[in-house]
């Protein structure tokens, strides 16, 4: 059994990974981090994030226009534990940056959580590939 004395505070703990990142990158020095890992709460911090405001309700719409089924590979939602069906509000036209792409319905399709993140960080072949295998 671990006494209270063994867990180490997560202020400690935040030193000492930061240290061991500053060593050469071995099995080691990750067998070190997560046996540290094992024996502390993980560290909980708060960030100022600067982001585009999107219309939240701009996003129920273009969801429930859908019925919630993905709008490239029509696979029906999940249901949430809140009893409510899941999918994702995707910009087709990215917004911000070099596209500047509008906050509108028009601008926007209903997705599956899979085809969002394949056509927001997908490669462009994966991306031609999805978009292909459902056309
Ligand atoms: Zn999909």
């Amino acid at each position: 059994m671990i006494s209270q004395n063994t867990i180490k505070k997560p202020k400690n703990l935040k030193k000492e990974i930061a240290a061991a990142s500053l060593r050469e990158d071995t099995d080691e020095s990750l067998e070190e981090l997560i046996e540290k890992a094992n024996e502390a709460t993980p560290e909980v911090r708060t960030k100022l994030k600067k982001e585009i405001v999107r219309n939240k309700k701009f996003a129920d719409f273009i969801k429930r226009r859908a019925n919630f089924v993905c709008e490239i590979c029509k696979q029906s939602p999940f249901i949430q534990k809140n009893g409510k069906p899941y999918a994702e509000a995707d910009h087709i036209t990215p917004l911000g940056g070099d596209t500047n792409g509008l906050d509108s319905p028009k601008n926007m399709r209903c997705l599956c959580a899979q085809c969002h993140a394949i056509v927001t960080h997908g490669a462009e072949e994966e991306i031609r590939k999805l978009i292909e295998s459902n056309t």
